[in-house]
């Protein structure tokens, strides 16, 4: 009788013994694959905006050997010679030594409103280069943009660039849409453009110089940046390193156009403007602007002309 009980003992052991192995050869691939699809789509979706990032970094070192210098030197010199936007007289008689523009791109997103809500807090008008959605928030969101003050710029309906940039025809019909689109929601025709990646994108099939003529002729200005938050390159960017990265190269220009993200993932820039604006704020020799017909643009490439 003993030895039938051990017997069955035995069985009912491995039994569990291979029950506990099929799990585990079943569901712990199952779980790994679980995470690894959504560490990928997360990485997927930061993909195309590191491209953009290693394009401003670039930038950044281009300009500081002296590509760029007719432009500083022709904002240096208005600078200098004290000379005064319009929409700068309005906001103060005092002139300043430096002017600021806050541009957000990627939006509308679940942060819009968390960023207008600081922008309002402290006063502060920026540039919102926004991309085409159709949803109900977004489109309150577009029209909270233009009815508090800031400008309102285009950055690609689909921000694909694989579809923006396949054709000439492709990236009008894509800027097109989307600025019929924007003037059908808030009456704003905008004429300001960032190219998806920047004017230097290394991802264009078209020449850039072609579309830089377009735009030329339909009467729209494209803008590039000359400081970048750095918020592109990762998600987990702390608020102190955005901060850091926007206000450490104020000091070198008369002009800064600084690229941050308004984007679902990119909360800690959301976290950094505060301080951001405080710190550029408490110069005292800065003014925050929006984008308009009278800013010198920064533009990492030049028409050919
Ligand atoms: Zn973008």
């Amino acid at each position: 009788m003993k030895g039938t009980y051990d017997r069955k003992e035995e069985i009912r052991q491995s039994k569990r013994v291979s029950a506990g192995a099929v799990i585990c050869a079943i569901v712990f691939p199952l779980v790994i694959s679980l995470i690894l699809v959504i560490r990928v789509a997360a990485l997927q979706s930061q993909v195309e905006e590191v491209d953009g990032a290693v394009v401003a970094v670039q930038t950044e070192d281009e300009q500081e050997n002296g590509i760029y210098t007719t432009v500083s030197v022709e904002m240096s010199t208005r600078s200098e010679n004290g000379i005064s936007w319009p929409d700068e007289k309005e906001q103060s008689d005092q002139v300043w030594d430096k002017k600021i523009y806050l541009t957000f791109d990627d939006g509308p997103s679940r942060n819009t409103n968390r960023i207008l809500d600081i922008l309002k807090e402290y006063d502060v008008k920026a540039t919102f280069f926004v991309v085409g959605k159709t949803d109900e928030e977004s489109i309150k969101a577009y029209q909270r943009i233009v009815s508090e003050g800031h400008t309102l710029a285009m950055h690609s309906y689909s921000h694909k660039y694989a579809e923006v940039y396949e054709s000439e025809e492709s990236f009008i019909q894509d800027l097109e849409e989307l600025q019929e689109y924007l003037y059908q929601i808030t009456g704003v025709w905008s004429r300001y453009y960032r190219f998806p990646g920047g004017s230097s994108n290394a991802v264009s099939r078209v020449d850039i110089q072609e579309l830089i003529q377009y735009l030329d002729e339909s009467d729209i200005t494209y803008f590039d940046w000359n400081i970048a938050s750095g918020d592109a390159v990762s998600d987990i960017l702390s608020a102190e390193t955005i901060t850091r990265n926007c206000v450490s190269g104020i000091d070198n220009r008369p002009e800064s156009m600084i690229l941050m993200h308004d984007a679902l993932e990119k909360s800690t820039t959301v976290e950094a403007l505060p301080q951001i604006i405080e710190q550029i704020q408490g110069r005292g020799d800065a003014v925050f602007l929006p984008i308009t017909d009278e800013t010198v643009p920064i533009q990492h490439v030049m028409a050919d002309k």
